[in-house]
């Protein structure tokens, strides 16, 4: 069910808030053994639902049952991050989007699982469990916000937040069949998001439409003074103002995405050009020179945020403590040698290299990311909305094995959105050979995504989305 059908039944009285939990706890019941979307789930989901009937406010997420990850700080709910650093985190405040949330009433149905500390791109870096792809078992979510991917595209929750670094939200979107949207950096407030790569690190909703995804937004995004990044722009109203909207919009595909793309998703989006221009759009192709340094940027930028996020969790303050121990040194190294998974402990080393004989790599690595921003300000001279797969590649098996650098550029066109800090959104749009989703990515400027939601909104009402 989407939101704001939910949304209107509720305000009718044709369902009630602990009946709508009943239908997703059925749900968890069914599917939830099976496709391992959460890490936690709430035990006092009925009792929540049966506040938000004595407390009945308008908001369109009043009563509507919504999933976490696992990287988000819930009050008094184990945060995890899927690690075993955190296993047993119980944190004393809610992240700001997580009160927004539970202002307007929304009930937090449980934590999702994910890549740890947001690392990787099939929710199989979880420390806890692994997540399947609700499509088909043999697949994986994506990630590394997998668990609220499956979760949406389940039936598990409503609608769920995810995160996304350098592809998190939309890339899992893509996989899972659902729609997402990662913000232009800075719209939402990062208060109480575990820590990757500070200036790449945005919260998004995922959801089964493009009005639930404005439903959300409107609710997390706007200045908090709790977050001295977030921007002071005033608050838009993005459900309010969404009406589908592509004609005249000028789009631009950029051909270095196109051409290491696997054939069923390059036809994807060549069907989605022809598609727009129906539509009324103009579309033609376009370059981006620097795309090639995107992902090498990414990854030595992201690694070395994350090196020194990360040295908080030194088996003193909060988090896991290794048991025997000589001394300060011997306990740092002990804890965060046993609680950290392979592929944190790669990032770590990475960034720390990354930014070691005088950061000379990271240096290079952030003059790169000009480049990439300066590029993507050309385009919008000349373009509103840029359109590029979500992933250039089908969705793996569960059990496929890829090498690390093969992975990595994997992340090409989402993390040059990112590094760019530009709002995108992910619209599920067609089925490769073995039935699986491929998703679209629509870039904009900073601060478009009422454009973009709309632009969405015209391809979901044209048809596509049942993927
Ligand atoms: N796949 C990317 C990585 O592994 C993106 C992760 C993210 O956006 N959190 O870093």
């Amino acid at each position: 069910m989407k939101i704001y059908e939910a949304a209107e039944l509720l305000r009718k009285n044709k369902i009630s808030p602990p009946e709508l939990a009943k239908e997703v706890l059925g749900k968890i019941a069914e599917k939830e053994k099976d496709v391992k979307a959460y890490i936690t789930i709430c035990d006092d989901i009925l009792e929540k639902a049966r506040e938000a009937e004595r407390n009945k406010n308008d908001s369109l997420l009043w009563g509507i049952p919504v999933a976490v990850k696992d990287n988000i700080c819930t009050k008094g709910l184990r945060t995890t991050a899927a690690s075993r650093m955190l296993e047993e985190f119980v944190p004393p405040y809610d992240a700001t989007v997580v009160k927004r949330l539970k202002e307007e009433g929304a009930i937090i149905i449980g934590k999702t699982n994910m890549d740890e500390f947001g690392m990787g791109s099939d929710s199989k870096q979880s420390a806890f469990q692994m997540t399947v792809n609700p499509v088909n078992y043999a697949y994986v979510p994506g990630g590394s916000s997998g668990g609220s991917g499956a979760a949406v595209k389940s039936g598990m929750a409503l609608g769920a937040l995810g995160t996304d670094t350098g592809g998190s939200v939309r890339q899992p979107a893509s996989f899972c069949g659902v729609y997402a949207l990662k913000p232009t950096w800075s719209l939402v407030s990062r208060f109480g998001l575990i820590a990757f790569s500070s200036s790449l690190d945005c919260i998004g909703p995922m959801a089964n439409s493009v009005k639930d995804l404005a439903i959300m937004t409107d609710a997390i995004a706007g200045w908090d003074k709790k977050d001295a990044t977030s921007s002071k722009r005033e608050k838009e109203e993005y459900y309010k103002n969404l009406t589908p909207s592509v004609k005249g919009l000028r789009i631009g595909v950029p051909k270095p995405f196109l051409v290491e793309a696997d054939e069923s998703i390059r036809k994807a989006v060549i069907k989605a050009a022809e598609k727009l221009k129906e539509m009324g759009a103009e579309v033609s192709e376009c370059e981006i020179p620097s795309a090639k340094y995107a992902v090498s940027a990414y990854y030595i930028i992201s690694s070395s945020e994350a090196s020194g996020n990360l040295a908080r969790y030194d088996g003193v303050k909060y988090g896991y403590r290794a048991k025997e121990y000589d001394d300060y040194t011997d306990m740092c190294i002990k804890s965060r040698s046993e609680a950290f998974g392979s592929e944190v402990k790669r990032r770590i080393i990475l960034g720390t290299y990354a930014l070691s004989r005088g950061g000379e790599l990271y240096r290079r690595a952030v003059g790169a990311r000009e480049l990439i921003k300066r590029d993507f300000e050309k385009l919008f001279e000349k373009y509103d909305v840029i359109l590029t797969p979500t992933s250039p590649c089908v969705v793996p098996k569960v059990n496929a094995v890829s090498e690390i650098e093969k992975k990595y550029e994997k992340d090409v066109c989402t993390a040059s959105v990112s590094l760019a800090g530009l709002p995108a959104v992910n619209v599920p749009f067609d089925k490769d050979e073995n039935g699986m989703p491929i998703g679209l990515q629509l870039v904009g400027n900073r601060f478009t995504e009422q454009m973009l939601l709309n632009a969405a909104l015209s391809f979901e009402e044209g048809g596509c989305g049942d993927v």
